[in-house]
């Protein structure tokens, strides 16, 4: 059997693991985060991150330091992962849907405009399996509207629009490292800050209200409750583990792009939809997915492909169409795309343990069921 996903390990993990049982330095914000952080900020050319216990949170983040209220709207495409749109609705937002572009599942930049309106605050892009969105044309409406741009790049970690990397585009950018993206800690994720104006804010929120940052770092002699906040900053055990996956990143990034060189090689010519990579987009290969026919050729590949032993899956059912979605949010305009094309889109495994022959007999496997064959 090939699993759907098996979770990156790498040998380092247990020696920093050790170091800091060791040093009875467990809590947050010790020797292993920071140095994530200086990864993170010297790798992708951010001024300022910080490690929290998830992407969710880090977009919960987001919304209290962008002070959206009550009523407030918040764009994005409504073929995403919940915790983009449940990061604003708990702050009281109103989700508004853009329909996407079928070439690459990502939020369709020429609907955006339309769904502007009074209340609009923020724009989130997701970038859907780490291909960029169209950001130039995205960070030209929202200056144009004067409206934040918080890139949700949960799946964009080592990928890069116009030589810039996600998530460090827009004013805040936020990184995944759950256990099924390409780097992990089991639970874990990041806030990026390209606009330093949230600096002192984003250490307060993350540190349950207090300037205990400020603390530690010797600014003021002692700390306290000074604005609102909560607790999302990670253990250092989940930093010792994360560190020693960033420190093999290029590795990891260069075999996962020779599987997804792979995958497409071997499946290109067939009748199904491939994965489009715009001009100017470098990606990391979070992620392999076709596109079938319909809704009803895909069950039924899902349903061949595990019979012959391989894991494969689909995901997103559209959140307006959920039952949160009807009270927390309405699509803009018509959804020509969003149902349509999520309905034909099977992931297939992809990640560091699997080999390249692993690639070639699901590749072949497809082949066949696309032959009508029953090997
Ligand atoms: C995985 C994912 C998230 C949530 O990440 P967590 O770290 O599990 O909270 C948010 N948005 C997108 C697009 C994702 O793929």
């Amino acid at each position: 059997m090939i699993p759907f996903n098996i979770p990156l390990h790498v040998e380092k993990e247990f020696t920093y693991l050790q170091q800091v049982i060791r040093n009875k330095k467990v809590s947050g914000d010790g020797e292993f985060t920071k140095r994530c952080h200086r990864w993170l900020e010297t790798k992708f050319h951010v001024k300022k991150v910080l490690l929290t216990t998830s992407c969710t949170h880090a977009l919960e983040m987001a919304a209290i330091l962008l002070n959206i209220q009550e009523d407030d709207e918040v764009i994005m495409p409504s073929y995403t992962f919940v915790s983009t749109a449940n990061a604003f609705v708990l702050r009281g937002a109103k989700i508004v849907f853009v329909d996407i572009r079928p070439d690459t599942m990502n939020i369709d930049e020429n609907k955006i405009e339309a769904a502007i309106t009074e209340r609009t605050k923020v724009i989130v892009p997701v970038h859907y399996a780490g291909v960029a969105c169209e950001m130039d044309t995205i960070l030209e409406i929202a200056e144009r509207y004067k409206l934040y741009v918080v890139e949700d790049a949960a799946q964009g970690v080592m990928s890069t629009y116009k030589g810039k990397a996600l998530g460090t585009i827009g004013h805040l950018g936020t990184y995944s490292f759950h256990e099924t993206k390409n780097y992990s800690c089991g639970e874990g994720g990041a806030i990026l800050i390209n606009d330093s104006r949230f600096n002192e804010r984003a250490e307060i929120i993350r540190e349950k209200g207090t300037d205990r940052s400020k603390f530690f770092r010797g600014e003021v002699d002692k700390y306290t409750w000074v604005n609102v906040g909560s607790s999302y900053l990670p253990s250092e055990l989940n930093s010792a583990v994360l560190l020693a996956q960033l420190e093999q990143a290029n590795e990891v990034n260069a075999h996962r792009n020779r599987l997804w060189g792979k995958y497409y090689e071997l499946l290109v010519g067939l009748k199904i939809g491939l994965p489009h990579i715009p001009n100017g987009c470098v990606h990391n290969s979070h992620m392999f997915y076709i596109k079938t026919a319909d809704i009803d050729e895909r069950t039924r590949l899902i349903d061949y492909l595990r019979r012959h032993g391989i894991h494969s899956v689909f995901h997103y059912s559209p959140l307006h169409s959920s039952e949160a979605g009807k009270t927390y949010s309405r699509f803009s305009g018509i959804d020509e795309i969003t149902t349509k094309e999520s309905e034909r889109l099977v992931r297939l495994p992809l990640y560091y343990s699997l080999s390249i022959h692993d690639v070639e007999r699901i590749c072949k496997l497809i082949r066949c069921f696309y032959k009508g064959e029953t090997t």
